[in-house]
C-alpha cells in the first residue's frame, strides 16, 4: 500500500504518517512549510517506506509511483495562522482539493478530505450533528477558512457522484496534542505556553465560549477507520466533553502548577460561541469514540512543551 499525505509535515499529518509507516505502508509526506515543520518529520526520516516532497498542492502535481490512498490534510488550521495567511488558505481549500482529488482519480486511489468542524460556523445547533449546514459569515475574517472547507466538502461530494470516486470527509474538531507549533496561536498552545513561562494567560471575551477538545491519537484512530470504509459522507470526530475557555484556563494552571493569573482581551470576529461534536454517526459506523481522557492528553502535551522550551 502506497499513501499520499498532504500537510504531512502538520502537527496532525505528522502523526497520520507515522500511523500509515506502523500499518506498514510507503508514505509520501508533502508539503510546502507554511506552517509545517520538518523537525515534526525526523523521527520517519530513515525509514525506507518513507518519503518527503516539498510542495504546493496548490499547484498540480504527479506522482509516478501507484498511490492507493490519498489524503488532503494541507491547509493553515489555526485562526491565527489563516488570518496571517487568507489567500493561501482559499487556495488550498480549493486548488488543493482539486489537484488531490484528481491525483486520487488518477490512481483509483481511495480518498480523504481533512475538514472541519468550522463548516459548522457559529452554530445555532448544539451538539452539531453532520445534518446540520452550518452558520458561516462567508465574508468574515474566519469564512476563508470555512468556506475553503466547505466548497472542498462540495467538490469531493462531486468526484464521488460524478468519477465514482471512493471518497470521505472527517470534519475534525479541535484537536490537541504532541507536535502542535507552540506559537500557532491556538488556545492550547498558547495557555500552555504562558503557563509555563509565567506570563498571564490571554483569555478572549469573558471566557464563557466553550469547545471540545480531542487528543490526536483518537483522532487517528477515527481517520483510519474511515478511510476503510465505503461511506462518503461527512462524521464528526471529536471529543464530545465540552469546557467553557475559562475553565480550561484554569485547568492548564492546576496541571502545569503555574502561578499565573488571568488577563481578559476581546473577543476576535465570529469567535464561535459553542463547540461540540455529536459522535452518534462515528459511534455507529465505526465503532469509534475517543478513549484518551483530556487530564491524560493535557498531560502528555505539556509534557512536550517543557521539552520545547527547556523547562
Ligand atoms: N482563545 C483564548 N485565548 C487564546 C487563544 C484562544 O481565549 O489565547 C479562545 C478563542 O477565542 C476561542 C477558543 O479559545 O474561543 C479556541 O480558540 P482556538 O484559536 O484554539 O481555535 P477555534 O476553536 O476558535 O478554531
Amino acid at each position: 500500500m502506497r499513501t499520499l499525505i498532504t500537510g504531512g509535515a502538520g502537527f496532525i499529518g505528522s502523526h497520520l504518517c507515522e500511523r500509515f509507516l506502523a500499518e506498514g505502508h510507503e508514505v509520501i509526506a508533502v508539503d510546502n512549510m507554511i506552517t509545517g515543520d520538518l523537525a515534526n518529520l525526523d523521527h520517519l526520516r530513515n525509514n525506507p517506506r518513507f518519503r518527503f516532497i516539498g510542495h504546493d498542492i496548490s499547484n498540480p502535481l504527479k506522482v509516478k509511483d501507484k498511490l492507493d490512498n490519498v489524503l488532503h490534510f494541507a491547509s493553515p488550521a489555526s485562526p491565527v495562522d489563516y488570518l496571517e495567511h487568507p489567500i493561501p488558505t482559499l487556495k488550498v481549500g480549493a486548488l488543493g482539493t482539486h489537484n488531490t482529488l484528481g491525483l486520487a482519480k488518477a490512481h483509483g486511489a481511495r480518498y480523504l478530505l481533512a475538514s472541519t468542524s468550522e463548516v459548522y460556523g457559529d452554530p445555532l445547533e448544539h451538539p452539531q450533528k453532520e445534518t446540520y449546514w452550518g452558520n458561516v459569515n462567508c465574508i468574515g475574517v474566519r469564512g476563508v477558512y470555512d468556506e475553503a472547507k466547505r466548497y472542498a466538502e462540495s467538490l469531493t461530494m462531486a468526484y464521488h457522484r460524478v468519477h465514482g470516486l471512493n471518497t470521505h470527509i472527517v470534519r475534525i474538531f479541535n484537536t490537541y496534542g504532541e507536535r502542535m507549533r507552540l506559537n500557532d496561536g491556538r488556545v492550547l498552545p498558547n495557555f500552555m505556553y504562558q503557563a509555563l513561562m509565567g506570563q498571564p494567560l490571554t483569555v478572549y471575551g469573558d471566557g464563557q465560549q466553550t469547545r471540545s477538545f480531542q487528543y490526536v491519537s483518537d483522532l487517528v484512530e477515527g481517520v483510519w477507520r474511515l478511510l476503510h470504509t465505503d461511506f462518503h459522507e461527512p462524521v464528526n470526530l471529536g471529543n464530545p466533553e465540552e469546557i467553557t475557555i475559562l475553565e480550561f484556563a484554569h485547568e492548564i494552571l492546576r496541571l502545569s502548577g503555574s502561578q499565573s493569573g488571568i488577563v481578559f482581551k476581546p473577543l476576535p470576529q465570529d469567535d464561535p460561541k459553542v463547540r461540540q461534536p455529536d459522535i452518534t454517526r462515528a459511534r455507529q459506523l465505526l465503532g469509534w469514540e475517543p478513549v484518551v481522557r483530556r487530564e491524560e492528553g493535557l498531560r502528555r502535551t505539556l509534557e512536550y512543551f517543557k521539552r520545547k522550551l527547556g523547562k
